[in-house]
């Protein structure tokens, strides 16, 4: 769905709540408490000025329960200040940025009065984006990690080999299956226990090849199950592909975050950077899906609405 297609169907609140009211009952309106089909629509006179501009709303006919809702209660949509055709603008902008687009850009393209609000809808779309599971990743799978954060002169990002990167750089380790999906983790360092953590947690024993460059970290990083599998590029000798040994696809998954990063956010929060991973990974994984906008939406119907005291946090943001 194109913008111009977007602003079209979802030009007012109502043609939004019928969207969401379709995905959220295809097969009839339920009670959000109890579960009860049977309802009534009320409608509401919104004539006179209020906080409340919904025309219409529902109430459970249970007489125990008598819940009144609408589409978007216990949804991330709930309680939010902004009408509901800017949340989906706002989405629409999101799934098909392929580097991402900041806060910034939001306010200035919705028209949205704060850099809070703006910040803080592109965060609870960023929520929703979060990959809750995944099953473990087979065939070939490549491995390979980038650092993220200032330059420090003399400063390499891999110091010397399995010690720990500078504090102010920020390692991002990502696996990818050829030909599948793409997954960014931050990590601590890039310890070789770490990496094998890692590595553990997302590839599946029965992988045909792993593949990383010759940071000997990764060679330890394999353990005993998946060494006979592992094959290194030497990029040191400055080889960079033999055969299907090559760690083109993540890298090149890598660099478009970097430029997205470095483009866009200027300043990512270190406390935010793996909700920054999840929105990349998420469009990344769905760039050929001509249905990114109704999976995305999909999920924001599907998830609880994150208090905005909880996103802050308590700390001051740590700054790249
Ligand atoms: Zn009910």
């Amino acid at each position: 769905m194109n913008l111009i297609d977007l602003h079209k169907q979802f030009a007012t609140d109502e043609q939004c709540l019928a969207y969401l009211e379709q995905m959220r009952w295809p097969k009839g309106v339920r009670c959000v408490t109890c579960g009860n089909n049977q309802i009534s629509r009320v409608e509401r006179d919104v004539t006179t000025k209020g906080k409340n501009q919904r025309t219409a709303f529902y109430q459970c006919l249970e007489p125990t329960c008598k819940q009144q809702f609408t589409a978007t209660s216990g949804t991330i949509f709930h309680d939010s200040h902004l009408p509901l055709h800017k949340w989906f603008l706002a989405l629409g902008l999101i799934v098909d940025a392929k580097k991402g687009i900041s806060a910034k850009q939001l306010q200035r393209h919705l028209g949205i009065g704060s850099y809070r609000t703006a910040w803080y809808l592109a965060h609870r779309i960023r929520k929703a984006m979060e990959e809750t599971e995944g099953s473990l990743m087979k065939g070939v799978v490549e491995v390979d990690e980038t650092y993220i954060g200032r330059k420090q002169k003399g400063m390499p990002g891999r110091q010397s080999e399995g010690t720990n990167v500078a504090s102010n750089k920020k390692v991002v380790v990502g696996l990818r299956q050829r030909g599948g999906e793409l997954r960014l983790v931050h990590a601590p360092d890039s310890k070789a226990n770490t990496l094998y953590k890692i590595i553990h947690d997302n590839v599946s024993e029965d992988a045909k090849m792993i593949v990383t460059d010759d940071f000997t970290a990764y060679k330890w990083a394999m353990g005993p199950t998946l060494k006979p599998k592992h094959r290194t590029i030497n990029h040191k000798a400055k080889i960079w592909v033999e055969g299907e040994i090559h760690t083109n696809t993540v890298e090149n998954a890598f660099s478009l975050f970097k430029r997205g990063i470095a483009g866009n956010f200027h300043k990512v929060s270190i406390k935010h950077l793996h909700r920054y991973l999840s929105e990349f990974e998420h469009r990344f994984n769905r760039r050929n899906d001509g249905d990114r906008f109704e999976q995305t939406m999909a999920r924001m119907v599907g998830v609880i609405p994150m208090p905005y005291a909880e996103l802050i946090g308590k700390k001051r943001d740590e700054a790249l």
